[in-house]
């Protein structure tokens, strides 16, 4: 059991599953609509709860009934949720997302108004308390401060972060991590259409991190600094249901496995596995008994 924290968003997830996607302008009806916790950062920590870690969310919320959802959520998850800043004005992000079944697609609408979580609220963090941070790619400003602040203090705590959108200046951020997870979305709007040459590119600026990169249904990449590629198709486990926060559960599972010292070759299996599985449910509950009932092949490594 290791005692991780994670830094980032924590959102308000509005979720409108619908049959296939509407044209603009429709009028169609929903399969169901849901409305839960969501946010990478948030996400990532509660798997990583489930996987047996102690485990921390920082992050902002409001001080209204979302902020007191949130909270309360990642707190029946096992998150401890005792660095969270609350802030007195605005409000909690929300994300509205059309989850289309047809082409197992989800488009978010993102709409956020809430004082970000920063360099002055992760500076008071005491950061011997964990064995691994993990940070969400966003506000490149300031979470460069905090990178570059937490490596001045503690180089040797590992860290990861989650490269999901480009971001300008989030380059210089890659070689203060020790791994960096990115995102499909990502490697697309640099221009790359398959990962391996990306992770090939990007190697240079950072020469000390793991690269890892998902690749939806096509599964997992890898690449050690030492040029050592590795790659994990996806797994399946019936219908699609929810792609929401797959690459998020991903992310868990790595750093699970890296935690835990395991090679590359069951680390990358292992987080594909378990963000199959999270597809084949809504939502993040029980992911880890779902994870049980349905790969019958191999246990998570111990946390
Ligand atoms: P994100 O949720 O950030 O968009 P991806 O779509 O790349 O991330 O998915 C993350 C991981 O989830 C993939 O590496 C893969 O293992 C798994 N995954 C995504 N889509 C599917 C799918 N349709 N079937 C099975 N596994 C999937």
């Amino acid at each position: 059991m290791a005692r991780i924290l994670t830094v980032g968003v924590a959102t308000l997830d509005v979720v409108i599953t619908v049959d296939g996607f509407p044209r603009e302008d429709d009028k169609i009806r929903a399969r169901g609509v849901t409305t839960r916790r969501g946010g990478n950062a948030a996400n990532t920590a509660v798997v990583l709860s489930q996987l047996g870690h102690d485990t921390s969310w920082a992050g902002s919320i409001s001080s209204d009934g979302n902020g007191d959802f949130v909270s309360r959520d990642l707190a029946r998850a096992g998150v401890k949720t005792g660095n969270i800043a609350v802030q007195r004005d605005g409000a909690l992000p929300v994300s509205y997302i059309l989850n289309s079944v047809a082409s197992e697609s989800r488009t978010i609408i993102h709409h956020r108004d809430l004082p970000e979580f920063g360099f002055e609220d992760f500076r008071r963090l005491d950061l011997r308390r964990y064995d691994w941070l993990h940070f969400e790619g966003r506000n490149v400003a300031e979470t460069g401060r905090m990178l570059s602040h937490y490596r001045g203090q503690h180089s040797a705590l590992p860290c990861s972060l989650e490269v999901e959108k480009p971001r300008e200046g989030i380059e210089e951020l890659f070689e203060l991590a020790d791994v960096l997870l990115f995102s499909r979305q990502y490697a697309r709007a640099k221009g790359f259409h398959e990962p391996g040459s990306m992770l090939a590119e990007i190697a240079p600026r950072a020469p000390r991190a793991l690269l890892v990169c998902a690749w939806g249904e096509d599964g997992a990449w890898a690449r050690t600094y030492e040029g050592e590629e590795f790659h994990s198709p996806a797994y399946g486990y019936g219908e699609v249901v929810d792609t929401i926060g797959a690459g998020d559960v991903l992310n868990a599972g790595v750093i699970h496995g890296l935690v835990n010292q395991q090679s590359l070759n069951r680390v990358l299996p292992f987080g594909c596995q378990l963000a199959g599985v999270k597809c084949a449910q809504q939502g993040l509950d029980d992911l880890l008994a779902n994870y049980h009932r349905l790969v019958k092949t191999d246990k998570p490594p111990a946390a």
